[in-house]
Formats: structure tokens, C-alpha cells, sequence
């Protein structure tokens, strides 16, 4: 027996109901018997020849790169993107998505995180202004085709075999990495290409571009060149580390900078952004927030000076001039792909390359060596690819 949609060949997971088995291991996307193919939905596709408004022409490295990942599609090849945070990784598929919507068809971007499919749909419709680019995800499921589809990963049970190119962003990320099941279902919903993205490729990602089963392509540097920022390791106690929060905060909200205070758990983001009214507009964000749309809303229109988080808000989120604190840096949530998501927040725009970021901590743990360490390197990399 096997479950068509997961793979899953465990006869353990197979239960009997009205004369049928079905599959237990994705039930949570609908009953599927063992054996039957999933019903097909026939997405529409049409031929758009179309050229992306960019706010900035792309730079001698982006065309590299942009070139690179053609060639790598043009020859049926799977890629890998390992770019920098910020180094412009959602641009770089521009080109790609033209190509395919010019032979009529279908391109897809999955994403792990739901506010991140709501920020790269955004991103796109400003590129794209003549296509209709629909999200698909908790809360948007009523419109479920388009030119573009962005969706969650949990969301392409959806798309059996529809997409020609599907671009997978932030592979590494939770709930993804290490999904079994989320993994089989994104692969029977490509039936072309797959251009994977990520700016911390985990070692799952590795095996697989050792194996060659896709080529890996590598963008370090920033559009503006200037170098990802290094963050500062200050060290005291949780007193201490309060203190410095509400310093650095009142500061740099004279400079007239928005920040980002990560915290490793929930409680810490009521208590600090609690702490935090006395000086400034603050509001905490964290999975159970109710209202984390318009908490976003605002922040992007700048009337709150401050956003107390967890790794909730560690990707995706472009936000110019904002600096960043990381309270209890040395605790086990922040990893050190996490962390370098959380400082790849810093200096994106061409207004404000530079920025501050200040990990906080008792003790620098393996996590926050391994971040600066990894920046410093990259760094390095996109200085002497530049000097070539
Ligand atoms: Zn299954």
C-alpha cells in the first residue's frame, strides 16, 4: 500500500474505514485512500510576456547570479540560492518567473511562514503590476488561482502537480526542514523546476547539493554593497540586559531609527514592551498575538517606534532603518541561523546601508560565535568576489 500524496508506505499509518484504507500520516490535508491518485484541479495558465518594475536596476553581482539561475532552469536543472539577507534573493527570480509565464506556464513561491507570504505577495504585485498575484494562506483561501500563486508550504496539498516553476523560499525554516510529509507534498505539486532559496542553508540542504542533485549558486553581496552588519556581543546579567534595552531604545528612537527587540519567549515580549510604554510606542508580536496584521500595519507606517518579538518576526520582514536587540541571545531558541536572520534585519536600504545590532547575553554561546563568524565570512566572500 501507498499514500499517493506522502509516500508514506508504513502500514502502521494505514487505517480501514468503509471498506477502504486510507493514509493517517497526512490525514490533516483530507482523507486520500491508499493507491488513489489526488483529484486534479485544472489551474489556468496563460502566456504573458512581462518585464518586473524594479525600484533599482540589479547590480554587477545580481546580473552574475540572474544569469546563473537561466542557464541552470533553461538546462532542467534544480537550483540552490544561497544569498545574503538582503542581497535582493525574491529579485533574482524575477527574470525566472518572466521566462515561465512567457511559455504560458505555471509558477508558484511556497513559503514557510504565513506573514512572509503576505509580505512577498506585496513585493511581487509592486513588480508585477499587470498579473494577478494571489496568496494562499490562513485566511486567504477563497481566491486560490492566478498568475502567481504565494503560498504556505502547508498550502500546496492544493497543487498536485501544477507548477513548471516553484520557487521555495527560506527551505531551512520551521515547519519545513525536516517535514517528511510537507516535503512529499511540495515535490508532487512541482512537475518542473525547483529553485530553492535561503540565506542559512541547513545541512540537510547540503547533502543534497553535494549529491548533485541540484547546483548551488551564491550571492554575498548587498545591492548597496556595503558589508551585512557584525552585531556587538554585550554581556550582563538579565538586570543588565533590561537596562540596556530601554538605553538603546530611547536612543536610537532619537535618531529617529525603529528597532526590533527579539526575546526567546512570549511572556518576555509582554513584560519588555510593558516596560518599554514609559518611553516609547512599543507593542509585543508573538504567535499568539491576535492582531499581528494591523501590528505590522502600523510598525510599517511607522506609528510604533518599536516591536518587542520572538523568532516570529526572524525572516522575511524588510523593514528600512531598523536596528536590532537581542535580549537572552544565549538562549537555546536563537540558533545560529536564526540569529543571522534576525541581524540580516539590519542596513537593507539604500537610505541607511549601515545600522546597529547587539546581541545581549550572560555568555556568548556556540549560536552567537557561530553568527559572527558565518557574517565575517560572507563578508569576506562577497569582498574578494567583487574584487574579481
Ligand atoms: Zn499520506
Amino acid at each position: 500500500m501507498k499514500c499517493l500524496r506522502c509516500h508514506n508506505t508504513d502500514p502502521t499509518f494505514f487505517y480501514k474505514d468503509h471498506g477502504s484504507w486510507y493514509c493517517r500520516k497526512c490525514i490533516s490535508f483530507s482523507r486520500l485512500d491508499a493507491g488513489l491518485h489526488l483529484q486534479k484541479h485544472v489551474y489556468r495558465s496563460r502566456k504573458v510576456s512581462v518585464r518586473p518594475k524594479m525600484k533599482f536596476a540589479y547590480t554587477k553581482a545580481q546580473k552574475q547570479i540572474v544569469q546563473q539561475i537561466l542557464d541552470g532552469l533553461r538546462q532542467k536543472k534544480d537550483l540552490f540560492v544561497y544569498a545574503a539577507t538582503g542581497a535582493g534573493k525574491t529579485e533574482i527570480t524575477y527574470e525566472a518567473i518572466c521566462m515561465y509565464l512567457a511559455e504560458g506556464k505555471k509558477v508558484g513561491f511556497a513559503i514557510s511562514r504565513r506573514q512572509v507570504v503576505l509580505e512577498i505577495t506585496e513585493r511581487l504585485r509592486q513588480a508585477f503590476p499587470s498579473l494577478s498575484v494571489v496568496p494562499v494562506t490562513k485566511g486567504y483561501t477563497d481566491v486560490i488561482d492566478g498568475d502567481i500563486i504565494v503560498c504556505t508550504m502547508h498550502q500546496l496539498y492544493r497543487y498536485p502537480s501544477t507548477f513548471d516553476l516553484l520557487i521555495y523560499d527560506e527551505v531551512d525554516a520551521f515547519p519545513f526542514a525536516g517535514n517528511e510529509v510537507l516535503k512529499q507534498i511540495s515535490l508532487q505539486s512541482c512537475k518542473g523546476q525547483r529553485l530553492y532559496l535561503s540565506a542559512t542553508p541547513d545541512e540537510e540542504n547540503f547533502k543534497e547539493i553535494e549529491k548533485g542533485s541540484m547546483k548551488m549558486v551564491c550571492l554575498f553581496e548587498r545591492p548597496h554593497q556595503h558589508p551585512l552588519i557584525v552585531p556587538q556581543v554585550s554581556k550582563g546579567s538579565w538586570i543588565a540586559q533590561i537596562v540596556w534595552i530601554l538605553f538603546y531604545c530611547r536612543q536610537w528612537v532619537k535618531d529617529k531609527k525603529q528597532i526590533l527587540v527579539f526575546v526567546p519567549r512570549k511572556k518576555d515580549a509582554e513584560r519588555i514592551a510593558h516596560l518599554l510604554t514609559l518611553l516609547v510606542r512599543v507593542k509585543p508580536i508573538h504567535s499568539d498575538t491576535l492582531d499581528k496584521d494591523e501590528i505590522m500595519e502600523q510598525f510599517h507606517h511607522k506609528e510604533l517606534d518599536v516591536l518587542v518579538c520572538t523568532t516570529l518576526l526572524e525572516r522575511g520582514i524588510t523593514v528600512p532603518s531598523v536596528q536590532v536587540l537581542v535580549y537572552h541571545a544565549d538562549h537555546s531558541v536563537f540558533t545560529t541561523a536564526s540569529l543571522i536572520q534576525i541581524f540580516g534585519r539590519v542596513g537593507r536600504s539604500f537610505q541607511d546601508p549601515e545600522g546597529r545590532g547587539i546581541c545581549l547575553c550572560q555568555t556568548a554561546s556556540d549560536s552567537i560565535r557561530g553568527c559572527i563568524r558565518q557574517l565575517q565570512w560572507m563578508n569576506r566572500s562577497a569582498r574578494s568576489a567583487a574584487s574579481r
